[in-house]
């Protein structure tokens, strides 16, 4: 049966049957496979003398001694513009690839990848399938992103998994939030005990992000949530340990203490080390959400909340900018609550918010985050905030967290407004079902393909393990146990 739909493989392949961004097509033959094995060649037509190289060192990589052969020309395909496009088909006299840069190129061979099964008929594979198909491809959003947290209770290799496989779906950052993890060798009170987020480990996922299309971004809560410490937990990840460093909070710990000017030097000096320790990227998160009893010492009471929290933000932005890069910052204190315009959305700035906004510097990114099921104002407008910030001049990213319903409709409308992009946010829910969800339809949404009911995700996150070489059983599927060991105790 011969299969025409409007839609396209940008991340996980199945069936598809919806329309997608109008940069992709896809066609394929059901049930018509042929062979991908030593005996196929692969024809690649990349300007990027780089791509066939790191092609061919993959497909070795993944494919071993069955790993076809890869070899630079034309191939008479047209891939749409852009950095990350490709055009591929498989057929009878083999595979071709046309992309534009080596970026296209992996994307080209991510979802080969995901589309190739085991040759049939042996105890061991020899070889694989694939379906005879043709595609064009490129996403509707140049920055997608997920924000992944590393907890104390997260295992390293969960992060290097979610890592491995943000990048099969096809984002292009992850945004790294430490959570006391991070070892810092400059302020390494600024930490839990034994961290597991060393700065070779940290050197480690950077380079394999390099490798397989992924930009690690850092992230340090310069404002709100410096506990480093989920707020039902009242836990401190400095104070709890190291009480003398009080005067740099405010009373309680939850935010940083910003009149104290050693307050804004450590963050400079904790940015400054963790941006290097990341390879030095194009952007540093500075967090800034939930801050919630913030201005509270009799130092910081003394000056006016815009000034003080601008001079601030301001502080960080133009060090950050020093750098080479560009600060992000969470929204909700850039939105005045009272407004009734944003009523249904999510906002926790006092009336001194629009304020703040207009002062920060125009290259801040503003990470719009909006978890809950509202999608329009009352006036019947998409996405009344994301719109607010882009007209006020500033790159704005959309964020949003375990509701698919409003997924795909918030990365449409950063698409139709000319955004910055996408950031799927996963928190303390990078695990089970949640995990495949926030992923699964995060990604359809960020490159712009209609969401596929298939099982790909499960397939996709063992080709993940396999390149990871794990072994053992907490490393695989997406729960540490299948069963909670307290139950055999009972
Ligand atoms: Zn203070």
């Amino acid at each position: 049966m011969r299969i025409k739909t409007l839609a396209i493989v940008a991340c996980l392949v199945a069936l598809h049957v919806s329309a997608a961004n109008k940069y992709q097509t896809f066609e394929w033959e059901k049930n018509s496979f042929v062979p991908f094995d030593a005996a196929t060649t692969v024809t690649l037509e990349c300007p990027d003398p780089a791509a066939a190289g790191w092609l061919s060192a993959h497909y070795a990589e993944w494919y071993g001694k069955a790993a076809p052969k890869v070899v630079a020309g034309a191939v008479g395909l047209k891939p749409e513009k852009g950095d990350e496009a490709y055009a591929a088909s498989v057929g009878e006299t083999g595979v071709k690839i046309a992309a534009n840069t080596l970026a296209g190129t992996r994307w080209a061979s991510y979802t080969l990848r995901q589309l190739a099964i085991a040759k049939r008929g042996t105890v061991k594979a020899e070889g694989r399938l694939l379906p005879k198909l043709k595609i064009t491809d490129r996403p509707h959003l140049a920055f997608r992103a997920v924000h992944l947290c590393w907890f104390p209770e997260v295992r390293p290799q969960q992060m290097e998994r979610a890592i491995r496989l943000a990048a099969l779906l096809k984002f292009n950052y992850a945004i790294i939030e430490p959570w006391g993890m991070y070892e810092s060798k400059k302020h390494p009170w600024w930490h839990w005990p034994n961290p597991t987020m060393t700065q070779a480990e940290v050197r480690r996922l950077v380079a394999i992000g390099k490798d397989i299309g992924i930009t690690l971004i850092p992230q340090i809560n310069c404002y709100g949530h410096a506990s480093s410490s989920r707020g039902c937990t009242i836990k401190h990840s400095v104070l709890d340990i190291h009480p003398e460093y009080e005067p740099l909070f405010e009373p309680g710990g939850w935010c940083w203490c910003i009149s104290n000017p050693e307050t804004q030097r450590v963050l400079r000096e904790l940015i400054a080390e963790m941006h290097e320790n990341f390879g030095n990227p194009p952007f540093f998160h500075i967090g800034c959400d939930e801050a919630f009893g913030a201005q509270t010492c009799p130092e910081c009471v003394k000056t006016p909340h815009a000034e003080l929290a601008l001079k601030h933000f301001t502080g960080l932005a133009e060090f950050i900018r020093s750098r080479g890069a560009r600060a992000m910052m969470w929204h909700d204190m850039l939105l005045d609550k009272s407004d009734p315009r944003w009523k249904g959305f999510i906002k926790f700035g006092g009336k001194h918010a629009t304020e703040i906004l207009d002062g920060l510097p125009k290259d801040v990114v503003i990470c719009d985050w909006q978890y809950w099921n509202a999608t329009k104002d009352k006036d019947g407008k998409p996405w009344p905030t994301i719109t607010y910030f882009k007209e006020k001049g500033f790159p704005v990213a959309g964020c949003p967290w375990m509701n698919g319903g409003v997924m795909t409709s918030m990365a449409n409308h950063i698409a139709a407004i000319g955004g910055f992009g996408f950031i799927e946010t996963t928190w303390h829910h990078l695990r089970g079902s949640d995990w495949e969800k926030m992923y699964k339809w995060g990604a359809y949404a960020a490159w712009g393909s209609p969401v596929s009911h298939d099982v790909s995700f499960q397939r996709s996150l063992r080709l993940v393990g396999n390149d990871m070489k794990v072994t053992d059983y907490l490393d695989t599927g997406y729960l540490n146990h299948q069963v909670p060991p307290a139950w055999w105790a009972r």
